[in-house]
């Protein structure tokens, strides 16, 4: 049988770099989970020799499921029914797969359900996902905004959340609008508060989101009355199980069909604070002093780099 870990050298290779060493002292803390988790690992061989497994499965899965579906995901492509989104038939196979596999939120911490992998094994595993099918691997990839999350909400938000994500619930983090792509300071859906609901209220459209039916979605919105740019903005959890958002329409794309490119729309759509206001502000003074691996998560990064080009949130002045 074909597996695209094992039969992958090159791949493989990553595992056995020396700076590995030290990757897996700082993701494990000294080992500390040892004693307190069946399956986690007591010195640096069991470690690896458990990455090496994880990632054996994940090439049996891209190999022998992923691959085989991916031309049948391809020429269906997701479809939209009555505001929702439902992916192309395969896809659910392919979901499946990689949820009996445990293979969501893998690099959360085992307090929340997770397998606390250090990103080199996280990536090389995206990396098999993405060669067997890179749709699919948009859609399993979005894992990650889980990162974004843990970072900066709070405990409570991420006992509800995280071991959702760590048992196959999908995310998306919408924040593209159709006036506010790579300048999202011009991000304008509106945050309210509502005294009566006792919660942040969603009104707005976004556009572009890749996976954007998803369980929980990450969105940045103005909560700020009266301000126009990134100082403005803030970071909020949308839980699809409350309602509020439907799918307008999902773009016909030249390739990568099988991964759903959603538009968006939030009609007081009730949403929770991740962090405090003015998060884009907060992200752009130094997430990357917090984060271990620079910013949080892909889209993480992409909102710092575009709030912080052209408007010096440190200092608090435009500065072009
Ligand atoms: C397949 C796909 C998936 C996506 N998934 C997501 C997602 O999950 N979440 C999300 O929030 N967004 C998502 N996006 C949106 C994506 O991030 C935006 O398309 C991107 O940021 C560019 O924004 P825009 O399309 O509005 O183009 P614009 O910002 O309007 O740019 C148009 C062109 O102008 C150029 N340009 C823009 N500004 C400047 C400048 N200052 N100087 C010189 N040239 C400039 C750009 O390089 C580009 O060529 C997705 C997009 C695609 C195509």
């Amino acid at each position: 049988m074909p597996n695209y870990y094992t039969d992958n050298p090159e791949l493989r290779f990553h595992l056995q770099h020396p700076l590995m060493q030290r990757i897996v002292e700082l993701k494990e803390r000294n080992f500390e989970d040892k004693n307190k988790y069946e399956d986690a690992p007591v010195d640096f061989d069991d470690a690896i020799e458990n990455y090496n497994r994880l990632l054996e499965i994940t090439g049996d899965i891209a190999a022998n499921v992923i691959e085989p579906n991916a031309e049948a995901v391809d020429q269906e492509g997701p479809h939209l029914v009555d505001g929702r989104m439902l992916y192309a038939s395969k896809t659910y196979e392919n979901l499946d797969a990689t949820r009996k596999a445990g293979l969501w939120g893998i690099s959360m911490p085992r307090r929340y359900g997770g397998l606390n992998l250090p990103i080199t094994p996280y990536s090389m595993a995206s990396e098999m996902v993405s060669s067997a099918d890179a749709g699919f691997q948009n859609i399993w990839s979005l894992q990650d905004c889980i990162e974004t999350l843990y970072e900066f909400g709070n405990e409570e938000q991420r006992k509800k959340y995280i071991p959702r994500v760590c048992s196959g619930e999908t995310m998306s983090m919408d924040l593209t609008e159709p006036d506010a792509g790579s300048d999202l300071q011009r991000v304008m859906l509106k945050a309210t508060y509502s005294e009566k609901d006792k919660c942040w209220l969603l009104n707005g459209v976004k556009r572009f989101i890749t996976n954007g039916d998803s369980d929980i979605h990450l969105v940045l919105a103005r909560s700020e009355e009266g301000t126009r740019d990134g100082r403005g903005l803030s970071m909020f959890i949308y839980d699809k199980r409350q309602g509020g958002v439907t799918v307008r329409h999902i773009e016909n794309k030249l390739g990568i069909h099988g991964s759903p490119t959603c538009e968006l729309v939030y009609k007081n759509a009730k949403a929770e604070l991740c962090g405090s206001t003015r998060l884009a502000h907060q992200i752009c003074n130094g997430a990357d002093e917090r984060c271990p691996s620079g910013y949080c998560s892909t889209e993480c990064r992409r909102l710092a780099s575009s709030l912080c080009r052209g408007i010096d949130l440190r200092e608090g002045t435009q500065t072009v």
